[in-house]
């Protein structure tokens, strides 16, 4: 019996991580062999493995590297994390890669002579994007339509992974449709983040270290986690889910930012003007229109490359700003002529927000859109569209808060809650 490559762990010879993997170092990202490893162990026991010889079909990765290097090169998209690793397993040199296994459990390789052989995870896993879309197709009667996505090189096709999987989706994957000759278009760009981390710990559901998806909406809205997980995404560095940061986040940004900005313009709007969107009638605030444009305009290139935290960010800026227009321009001590333009450019911004918060807090973007008076889906409307104001004369529902704060004892009850769940589902 042979173990599999993540059964086996040692020191990376390049970065000297102590727990890299068999087949890849999750620490520098390079893809390894198991004889590479120093200090080689058993996962499960800890003895170190003893070497047998065995016939191996190879995968001869040093043939594509000229093809590989422009490809990288010439590739503009690609984030920095992915860039530089691909870029240092070039400098490091290809090497010829076994894509068969002594395993039982696999894809059969379907070779002359590797009957009982079965084929290395990555080699198999990544082809599997292309398999999804013939039997998508095929389920829908339109057996031929993946060329359309997989033959035309205007394709752009995206993978949203962590730093881990680079290699197999900048080196592995378009190696193996250069090698096919079949004309197949190379992915166009890889979405990297760096890790999540769960109270500092690796995420792993064999050791039950996370939270997962039904406990975590046992216990707090969709949305709420929606928004601390984009908050916290990891898109330049590490980054660290805490309860404490939970809260920080969900209170501090979500609820006193974003969602008072949006509660307090309302709530003017029906004070002041009997609930309907006044028409601007003097020059007063006018200027923060320029301030919507601008964070629109910011978050559009951060979604546009995929950094959904740092649009995130453009979009919490808005309201933040709004904030401070209110309080700056003080609607609520204005003559009317005036404190109707403010009014109008505050609600602009609540609409935009709704808008732009759409891709991030769906739900409660919608809640949003009602309350603004409108009454259709907020996905019907176009991203541009948040650069054109309510139309004046718009009547907007009763006002309600859309979001509420999250205390230490809802924490607590959350934490007890989800042990309960998992208890339950051990017993
Ligand atoms: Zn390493
Ligand atoms: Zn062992």
């Amino acid at each position: 019996m042979f173990l599999p490559d993540r059964f086996i762990v040692g020191t990376c010879p390049y970065c000297g991580y102590e727990k890299a993997y068999g087949d890849q170092c999750e620490n520098c990202g390079r893809l390894l062999e198991p004889t590479l490893l120093i200090n080689p162990r058993c996962a499960i026991c800890g003895s170190p493995p003893v070497l047998k010889t065995t016939k191996h079909w190879f995968f001869d990765l040093p043939k594509l590297q000229g093809e590989l290097e422009k490809y990288i090169e010439s590739n503009k998209q690609l984030p920095p994390n992915a860039r530089n690793m691909s870029l240092q397993i070039l400098r490091d040199g290809l090497k010829p890669r076994a894509l068969t296994r002594d395993n039982k459990w696999g894809i059969p390789a379907p070779f002359p002579g590797a009957e009982g052989k079965t084929i290395y995870v990555w080699m198999e896993a990544v082809l599997g994007y292309i398999s999804a879309t013939i039997e998508y197709f095929e389920k829908k009667g339109e057996p031929d339509r993946w060329r359309d996505f997989w033959l035309d090189p205007a394709t752009k096709s995206v993978y949203f992974i962590g730093k881990d999987n680079i290699p197999f989706h900048t080196i592995i994957l378009p190696a193996l449709l250069l090698a096919s000759g079949g004309g197949y278009v190379l992915p166009w760009t890889v979405a990297s983040t760096e890790y999540l981390l769960f109270r500092g710990l690796k995420f792993s559901k064999s050791k039950r270290i996370g939270v997962w998806a039904d406990e975590a909406l046992e216990v707090f809205p969709v949305d709420y986690w929606r928004f601390a997980l984009v908050a916290l995404r990891p898109e330049v560095r590490d980054t660290n889910f805490t309860w404490e940061e939970f809260q920080r986040v969900i209170n501090n940004d979500l609820n006193d930012n974003l969602g008072n900005f949006v509660h307090r313009v309302l709530v003017l709007t029906h004070r002041r003007f009997g609930g309907e969107v006044p028409k601007p009638r003097s020059s007063r605030g006018e200027w923060f229109q320029e301030e919507i444009r601008r964070r629109y305009e910011q978050a559009t290139r951060s979604m546009e490359s995929f950094r959904f935290k740092e649009a995130l960010q453009e979009i919490l800026m808005l309201s933040s700003s709004g904030n401070s227009l209110l309080n700056s321009e003080r609607p609520w001590e204005l003559p009317d002529d005036e404190a109707s333009s403010v009014v109008y450019v505050a609600l602009h911004a609540v609409k935009a927000l709704a808008i732009m918060l759409h891709p991030i807090l769906p739900g409660s973007s919608q809640r949003m859109w009602e309350l603004l008076g409108y009454q259709d889906r907020v996905s019907e409307h176009s991203w541009e569209e948040a650069l054109s104001p309510v139309p004046p004369g718009q009547k907007l529902p009763e006002p309600r808060p859309l979001f509420t704060k999250i205390s230490d004892e809802d924490i607590k009850r959350a934490v007890e809650r989800i042990e309960e769940l998992r208890s339950a589902r051990e017993s």
